[in-house]
């Protein structure tokens, strides 16, 4: 299994590894900062370049499965600017036919930075809304997705009307502005199904072989259970709109976010 060493330092973007397999458009690697799509948040971008060769692969999509795959979209390439139009945007194309690094040869990673922290971003405001609507409305959360440029979360409730969603706004905004810290740690799962709230924490959806589990806790607000990459303190997370809700059938509600970019 690669080491998933985005879950120790979020703000890490740059690692060099060793390719330990090879199989059709896909690599595995020793460790990787490339977080792999689950949890409501989309897998990394970025590139793997071997630094003999100079030859840069784009990282176009991330999996985890039995380990964590990186899907290589092609080689990309400096291309030289014939037209001569001064433009001074260094173009890459793609190389049809590439061949993918070699098992064995060490590499160094690159993630998309602008992409994953925005993704860190809505994710730590996903948090926030999750626990406001849990412990405001005594909405639960049933379901959540995060994009680079807006998230939704679904929650079991009637209806929110127009001054809720302006009371829900204005509290993630004093949430957000409060500074509070983001941290993370392992915890023995007996332990935490004993200390922590069920509603948020959901460990009961865990697989029982799974005897520990990564906590991430909101200073003073929320503590839950999540495997995703999240910004430090709250302040980073920017100024909060709540764009819109719709119903998703009988009790359930989803609300839409969008953050400010
Ligand atoms: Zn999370």
């Amino acid at each position: 299994m690669t080491d998933p060493d985005y879950l120790d330092d979020s703000y890490d973007r740059r690692f060099e590894t060793t390719v330990t397999r090879t199989l059709d458009d896909r690599v595995t690697l020793e460790r990787t900062l490339f977080y792999p799509e689950g949890g409501g948040q989309p897998a990394d971008r970025g590139t793997l370049t071997d630094p003999d060769s100079g030859r840069t692969w784009r990282v176009s999509d991330v999996e985890k499965a039995d380990t964590i795959y990186h899907h290589l979209a092609g080689e990309t390439a400096n291309a030289t600017d014939d037209a001569g139009d001064g433009g001074g945007t260094d173009a890459t194309s793609d190389i049809d036919g590439f061949e993918t690094p070699t098992a064995g040869a060490t590499v160094t990673g690159e993630i998309d930075w602008d992409r994953r922290y925005a993704h860190m971003r809505y994710h730590t405001a996903q948090h926030l809304l999750s626990a406001l609507l849990l412990d405001e409305y005594d909405a639960e959360t049933t379901g959540n997705q995060l994009y680079s440029d807006r998230a939704r979360i679904d929650v079991g409730y009637d209806r929110f009307e127009d001054a809720d969603l302006d009371a829900i706004e204005a509290r993630m905004n004093a949430l957000v502005d409060d500074g509070r810290s983001v941290a993370s740690y392992e915890m023995d799962r007996e332990a935490a199904e004993a200390e922590l709230d069920p509603e948020r924490t959901r460990l009961a959806l865990l697989p029982a072989s799974i005897t520990e589990v990564r906590i991430v806790e909101i200073e003073g607000y929320d503590r839950t259970a999540c495997a995703g990459t999240h910004v430090r303190d709250t302040e980073e997370i920017g100024t909060v709109s709540v764009s819109g809700r719709e119903s998703r059938g009988s009790g359930e509600e989803r609300v839409r976010l969008v953050l400010d970019s």
